[in-house]
């Protein structure tokens, strides 16, 4: 028999030296499934994928519809894709009307590179503010924007001209100025432990931006389609950003991201010098007919109307005394405990048990909550009894 945990440790480069090593043999639904059919209630979602759940019937026929039509064709932007054009317009009559052009790409971290490509051009500056402990992605660029200083240190040098504010700080805003190309920014920063931001900073940070000329640059990647209890987070606060960035959620688990500006911003790649921005499979027609369905599903399922009720069952089932904090906005949530040994032990007791849960990259002392849109009240109660049974044994 094949022992795919030892090929995995021997000819798979591994990103830790602790990795969970659950073998998953099918998803469906809220659960995943090992290969002696062990199943488990899936709390992370693929870290905001499966919004919808895994294998939607919708998705997995879009995906089959495709299959008989082609698959990669031709680098993004050439051909006319019906998939990426549909996908595209469908996903533009969801967002306010400054939002005129999608570029299509392969990940949330190619989303973030081609909007700071843009910001730059579209402003002729240079400097790029980022918040600290923001995460938007590992390639270099994304990456120059990660306000961890362990990060940026063992991989300089990374990307000159790039400024850090903190999150949520009205003072710091007066570090944009006309120097400054734009901000980027999570609309609820997911890695630092869900921390949500006021309306009041949101807005001030805003007209910062628009008063010095920087574009507002809103990283959506783990926020977007529904999540949070709105299609996009933006809406929370009750502004309209310049470039949205978008991936995870949007592909009804397939590779998919994108990011969206104004027509004349993302035009400044077409010309001096022409391609300025091209990637082979951006935009994979595959993963846009799959990122069409999904839409398609999120809106007549009606699966946002539901996230706040489903997000205070969470809050209300997890009631404990030993739960210092319950951070977030609708099904992006984070329970804060004492120690990451409290965390890790929790998290294992729990997969043993069948509820997958996991942490934070810059927040090892946070339980991450994030199911897909789709998990019905009972599988809500049947995980968070789990959970204050593992917190009860462990901290
Ligand atoms: N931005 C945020 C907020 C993210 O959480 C992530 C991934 O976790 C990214 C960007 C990068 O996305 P990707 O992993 O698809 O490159």
């Amino acid at each position: 028999m094949i022992n795919n945990r030892a090929l995995f440790l021997k000819n798979t480069a591994q990103t830790s030296d602790s990795p969970r090593l659950v073998e998953i043999e099918k998803a469906e639904g809220s659960y995943l499934y090992g290969p002696e059919g062990q199943a488990y209630l899936d709390l992370v979602s693929g870290f905001n994928v499966s919004n919808i759940g895994h294998r939607h019937p919708k998705v997995i026929a879009a995906i089959q519809a495709q299959l008989e039509k082609y698959l990669h064709v031709t680098v993004y932007g050439e051909f006319i894709q019906a998939p990426q054009v549909q996908f595209a317009t469908q996903l533009l009559a969801q967002l306010p009307k400054n939002f005129e052009s999608v570029y299509l790409t392969n990940s949330g971290a190619e989303a973030v590179e081609g909007s700071m490509k843009i910001a730059k051009r579209f402003t002729g500056r240079r400097q790029i503010i980022a918040a600290k402990k923001a995460y938007h992605g590992s390639t270099q660029g994304a990456l120059s924007l990660i306000g961890n200083p362990a990060y940026q240190e063992a991989y300089a040098p990374l990307l000159p001209e790039i400024d850090f504010i903190s999150f949520n700080s009205l003072t710091d805003l007066s570090h944009i100025t006309d120097k400054t190309a734009a901000v980027v920014i999570e609309a609820i920063q997911g890695e630092a432990g869900v921390r949500v931001p006021s309306k009041e900073y949101m807005q001030a940070l805003r007209q910062r931006c628009t008063e010095v000329g920087a574009l507002l640059i809103f990283d959506e990647i783990q926020t977007g389609f529904g999540r949070t209890g709105k299609m996009f987070a933006f809406a929370h606060f009750d502004i309209v950003p310049d470039i949205l960035m978008l991936a995870k959620g949007i592909g009804g688990g397939m590779p998919l991201g994108a990011f969206v500006a104004a027509k004349e911003v993302m035009d400044v790649i077409k010309d001096n010098p022409m391609l300025g921005h091209i990637t082979t499979f951006g935009g994979h027609p595959v993963s846009c007919a799959a990122a069409l369905a999904s839409l398609q599903v999120i809106l007549e399922e009606q699966l946002i109307e539901g996230v706040a009720a489903k997000a205070a069952l969470f809050r209300k089932e997890l009631q404990h005394p030993k739960i210092k904090e319950i951070r977030g906005l609708g099904l992006m949530m984070c329970l804060q405990l004492e120690s990451f040994d409290q965390v890790y032990q929790v998290s294992k007791y729990c997969a043993e048990q069948g509820v997958m849960i996991d942490w934070y990259l810059h927040c090892e002392t946070a339980l991450r909550v994030a199911p897909p849109l789709t998990i019905s009240e009972a599988e809500i109660r049947s995980a968070c009894e789990t959970i204050r049974t593992a917190i009860d044994k462990f901290c």
